[in-house]
């Protein structure tokens, strides 16, 4: 079921992978609730993500999981285990953090065998695997270096080996790049992803930077207010957000207001071509993704919609060009295009009026019931 399982060429899951069952979940800290009644279902060797703003309950979440904090109320089940009383050491998880977390005194290797030795796995076994995970994570040969020696991008590589030398069936992260510059940052999303791919377990993985939630993720909890607003894929959500606070979270987007008049969806007076009503509600908004608008002629081709707006910005942005618009109520529209030379020598002008154009299929309307 999930996008990326199974499609490495590394062969089999050296752990079976289990399936994470989140319900009913709340977390209260005096007046804050960090946690809502959660519920998730994370299927085995997915790469699940929880996306959301600073305070929105993905830490909490990830602690619940990994036995730190004991919620109020509600279950976790690993498999068909419950473990919401279980000790974290007896969860079976890996876990990486932001600050790396290693020991400073001990070698590459001391470090990577620390969990072995507490779950008394025999030396000689331990030395082995420590070197299979060094090589997994592209750092064989480093074993017996200081940690201090070692660059941010190793010292998160040593801890991420560490995370999967005792072969967990579950792995937590949270936001474990945040502390590489950005060109490191876009090599370990890879690296990671093709890492979980080799290895087939199950994945948590918690950021607040939904670009590398969309590269990296089967599929993505977006959460806000200890609540999960929708659950889909990096596509379904892009696409199809449940409501405005994702349409409006992840990725770039314009909301125009819109009016059903006569089983007719109308914007800024003209009726819309759509191919999805929302589901339950009224429509009251357009999500439009600057993208997926281009500039256009007045006359609205097939299953296309043209609106006319006055042009307020042309942005030049090297690979690409922003054009915004005014429409007549005064709302924003944007255009997003490649910025080839024969689209920018038919830029029109500030101040000129041009048609924004938009599919039926791209045209995404959000109910009320929903913002
Ligand atoms: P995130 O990881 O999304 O930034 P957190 O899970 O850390 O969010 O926090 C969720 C909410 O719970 C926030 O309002 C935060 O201030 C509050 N919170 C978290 N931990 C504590 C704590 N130990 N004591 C009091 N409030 C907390």
């Amino acid at each position: 079921m999930t996008a990326h399982a199974g499609s490495s060429g590394a062969g089999t899951p050296r752990a079976a992978s289990i399936p994470i069952t989140v319900r009913g979940v709340v977390k209260t800290y005096g007046n804050t609730t960090a946690l809502d009644r959660v519920d998730l279902d994370v299927a085995s060797g997915e790469f699940m993500t929880l996306l959301g703003p600073s305070g929105s309950g993905k830490t909490t979440l990830l602690m619940v999981l990994a036995g730190f904090i004991r919620p109020d109320d509600g279950s976790v089940r690993f498999g068909e285990r419950e473990v919401v009383r279980l000790a974290p050491h007896k969860r079976d998880v890996g876990m990486v953090f932001q600050n790396y977390a290693l020991f400073p005194h001990l070698d590459v290797a001391a470090n990577i065998a620390y969990p072995l030795k507490l779950r008394r796995v025999p030396a000689a076994e331990a030395a082995q695997r420590v070197e299979a995970a060094l090589d997994m994570v592209e750092l064989g040969g480093m074993g017996k270096r200081r940690v201090h020696e070692l660059s941010g991008g190793q010292r998160q590589r040593v801890a991420l080996a560490r995370a999967i030398v005792f072969e967990p069936r579950i792995v937590l992260m949270d936001e474990p790049l945040s502390a590489l510059d950005k060109q490191l940052r876009d090599h370990m999303q890879i690296e990671l992803r093709r890492l979980h791919d080799q290895l087939g377990m199950t994945t948590i993985y918690v950021t607040h930077d939904q670009r590398e939630a969309l590269t990296m993720s089967d599929r993505i909890a977006v959460i806000a207010g200890g609540r999960v607003q929708q659950v889909d894929t990096p596509r379904g959500l892009y696409e199809r957000p449940a409501n405005r606070f994702v349409a409006e979270f992840i990725g770039e987007s314009a909301l125009l207001a819109v009016d059903v008049r006569d089983g007719v969806c109308h914007c800024a007076g003209v009726p819309l071509a759509v191919d999805v009503w929302p589901a339950g509600g009224t429509p009251r908004h357009l999500l439009l993704r600057p993208e997926r608008v281009y500039l256009a002629e007045a006359a609205a081709a097939d299953g296309h919609n043209v609106l006319a707006a006055r042009i307020v910005d042309v942005i030049y942005q090297g690979d690409s060009f922003l054009v915004q618009g005014t429409l007549a109520d005064g709302t924003r529209i944007s255009a997003r295009g490649i910025a080839t030379a024969a689209a920018l020598a038919r830029m029109p002008a500030r101040g000129e009026t041009a048609g924004f154009a938009f599919a039926a299929r791209d045209a995404v309307l959000l109910a009320d019931s929903a913002t």
